[in-house]
């Protein structure tokens, strides 16, 4: 049955319409009052919205699902687009990164904690903010004001067992809850505050804390008026610290809209008290369908998030369809009036414009970068002869301290940018010893095994020179596969294995080995290429040693020791009985260790390189970022 025939088989109520292509993939989800009317609008070509051709050229089939009314059509919508990812709709990813502050007010004593996102359990949700360090100053500051406990659950039993408050009470950013210093209506006065501070509503906390101190003026409670003054005046200067854009104090989201070609970006101003408060931005591409569809489905996905709370007016630099339906849906969801505007004058519109005008900065940025990344990835493809651009580059990397405890990495790139949900870390299980070679031998053979679920990259790298290379190609080979693949080393004084050398301005140079190729190319240090290579292997190395260190720190230092090679039980028991302690084996020179019975000159080596090694090792990242996923193969999934 043609498209054409369909549409007067199909009801005329509310409901959901999904076009599919031949092939079954939808390609298109949208909501409707009517679905017959709306479908015939697209098929008759009565739609005058630009993509419906494009779309309608490759449709072959619709199929619809009737709701109880346009509200449930806007949910289920909202839920099929995250199911299929169809490529005409516009997608508000899942997995961004929020970083959030959280508080959980069904506690008996609330704190506040950071989180990597918006959650769904029931606890409030704080931001997003831009950066970890926007997000703890954020906190820095509100534990100057609200002084809510920061300490965890076992801190707090602690505490509470031994009678007194911590260093954080001293410090004055605490009211030691733990040891009944503050009592819970006066805690949750605290924590009011917080949360009315967090949602900008500064106006009403301040006229709250002004009647407290009143209060405690008239009853004498000098000490607790001075409290209450002092806070006062540190949200005053918070709040002046943020930008007045305008003089009304109703809540607003401000949403403003910009694009270049099929390149979209939106930006949020979120503006409590006529102050902005928090800015949010999503870029989309490959975007095909108009700017009012855009927001339109933007909006809908935006606030189906359960903790995102709508304020009473939202405006838009777009009108779009079904805008009265969305109004209606999150009035309801809010119990109170939500209303969307798109001003076309005055105050509001330049609003509006401030939105619009940060989403083209934005835009601008962001096509400006991708068209670095454009150049560094032809500059790789021309200089390292590949067969194709390296839009996808997976890069791999060994680790091991002396032999012990032999870990491997993966790490993925697609445009340039890290895809953290792809990468992988592989515990060593057959190699033993920790070659380099062998780890390497079998976490290729561990990868290429799974080709069928994991399609090979554009550009398979590794970590090290002509022999790891050589190995990767073995791997390749050995499975009847074929990929562009290259090695990246840092130049070394290969004749004397000394040092590094340091070149161009103390620069290591970089050598990057090819297949069938007996020198390594070079190119300059600001090559943009060069540099895009040496991130994608300086994070394979960052992510690789972080899971050394966790199973380090899991193992504990005496059951590493264990793990070091041709050091048994007979000589670890003797090096512990001679030397006393594993600390003294840890700073005993070679020549002590050697002065152990059953300790040869190249296990004193051994042990000595292994705690040098150690003790020289850089500090854990302050921000753990690392994504990651279990990929069934035996490899851990990294931590979320
Ligand atoms: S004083 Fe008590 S409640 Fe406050 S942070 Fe310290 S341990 Fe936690």
């Amino acid at each position: 049955m043609s498209l054409e025939e369909r549409v007067d088989s199909l009801p005329a109520d509310a409901g959901v319409y999904l076009f599919r292509a031949r092939s079954g993939k939808v390609l298109y989800v949208g909501k409707a009052q009517n679905l017959r009317s709306r479908v015939r609008q697209y098929v008759s070509g009565g739609d005058g919205r630009h993509q419906i051709p494009a779309l309608m050229d490759r449709a072959a089939d619709v199929e619809v699902v009737v709701t109880p009314s346009i509200k449930e059509a806007l949910l289920l919508e909202n839920e099929l687009i995250k199911r299929h990812k169809p490529v005409f709709n516009v997608r508000l990813r899942d997995d961004k990164q929020y970083l959030t502050l959280r508080l959980d007010e069904r506690d008996t004593w609330p704190r506040l904690t950071t989180a990597r996102r918006l959650g769904r359990d029931g606890a409030r949700y704080f931001g997003p903010y831009t950066s970890s360090v926007s997000l703890h100053d954020a906190l820095s500051n509100l534990r100057r004001i609200f002084p809510l406990r920061s300490c965890s659950e076992g801190t707090f039993r602690d505490y509470q067992r031994r009678g007194r408050p911590c260093i954080e009470y001293e410090m004055k950013r605490c009211l030691g809850p733990c040891c009944g210093l503050v009592d819970e209506p006066g805690y949750r006065q605290l924590v009011e505050g917080t949360v009315l501070f967090l949602r900008g509503r500064s106006g009403e906390l301040v006229d709250d804390l002004q009647a407290r101190m009143k209060a405690a003026a008239e009853r004498q409670d000098f000490e607790e008026a001075a409290r209450l003054r002092d806070r006062i005046r540190a949200v005053e200067r918070t709040v002046e610290s943020q930008q007045i854009i305008s003089e009304n104090r109703t809540a607003r989201d401000v949403f403003g809209l910009a694009r270049d070609g099929s390149e979209v970006e939106v930006q949020v101003l979120h503006v409590r008290e006529g102050r902005v408060v928090g800015t949010e931005g999503f870029g989309f591409s490959d975007v095909r369908i108009d700017d009012g569809e855009v927001m339109g489905s933007f909006l809908g996905q935006y606030y189906a998030d359960d903790s995102r709370d709508a304020p009473r007016e939202i405006l838009s630099s777009q009108g779009f369809p079904d805008e009265a339906v969305l109004e209606e849906w999150l009035s309801e969801q809010a119990g109170r009036k939500v209303e969307i505007r798109t001003p076309r004058r005055g105050g509001l519109k330049q609003l509006v414009a401030i939105a619009t005008n940060n989403a083209s900065l934005t835009l601008a940025r962001r096509l400006e970068a991708r068209e670095s990344v454009d150049a560094a990835l032809a500059e790789i493809e021309r200089e390292c002869r590949l067969s194709r651009t390296p839009r996808r580059v997976e890069c791999y990397d060994v680790s091991n301290l002396q032999g012990a405890l032999p870990v491997a990495s993966r790490v993925v790139f697609e445009d340039g940018r890290p895809v953290k949900k792809d990468y992988r870390r592989y515990r060593i299980q057959e190699a033993v010893g920790g070659d380099d070679y062998d780890c390497l031998r079998e976490v290729m053979r561990r990868r290429l095994a799974r080709v069928e679920s994991e399609p090979l990259p554009d550009l398979l790298m590794v970590d090290g020179g002509r022999g790891q290379l050589g190995v990767v190609l073995a791997a390749l080979s050995d499975a009847g596969l074929d990929v562009d693949t290259l090695g990246l080393s840092k130049e070394r004084d290969e004749a004397s294995k000394g040092p590094r050398v340091k070149r161009g301005g103390g620069l290591k140079a970089e050598r990057i080995f090819l297949p069938n190729r007996a020198n390594p190319v070079m190119l300059g240090p600001a090559s943009k290429g060069l540099l895009l290579l040496q991130r994608v292997r300086d994070e394979s190395h960052r992510f690789a040693i972080e899971f050394q260190r966790e199973l380090r720190v899991k193992a504990g230092l005496t059951s590493i020791l264990q793990e070091l090679p041709g050091i048994g039980p007979v000589k670890r028991r003797a090096l512990l009985r001679t030397l006393g302690s594993l600390r003294n084996v840890r700073q005993a020179s070679e020549q002590e260790l050697r002065a152990v019975p059953g300790i040869s000159e190249r296990d004193a080596a051994t042990i000595r390189g292994f705690f040098a090694a150690l003790d020289v090792e850089p500090e854990p990242e302050a921000e753990r970022d690392a994504g990651g996923g279990d990929d069934g193969s035996g490899e851990l999934p990294s931590p979320e």
